[in-house]
């Protein structure tokens, strides 16, 4: 990933878990750009697809379920954009 890309979505989320918008200065983990539909179910590498993901987020989430409940959290993200 580029980093005008990463930089993007840094400033999208405006530093927050784009899931559940803790923000990173209250997180000592550093948040992660996550693939909401994971690179392994041909999800794209595009501001469209990736979210800024906390550590439990991301962990939680995994790359199997983007591929089955990757509407459910595309919901969730849009409704908190
Ligand atoms: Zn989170």
């Amino acid at each position: 990933m580029d980093a005008a890309l990463s930089r993007h979505v840094w400033q999208r989320a405006r530093r927050c878990c784009e899931y559940c918008r803790m923000p990173q200065h209250y997180d000592d983990t550093p948040f992660e750009i996550d693939h909401i539909l994971a690179k392994k179910h041909d999800g794209a590498t595009a501001a469209g697809n990736l979210a800024l993901s906390c550590f439990y987020c991301n962990s939680f989430k995994g790359s199997d379920i983007a591929g089955q409940g990757s509407q459910s959290y595309r919901s969730m993200l849009a409704d908190k954009i």
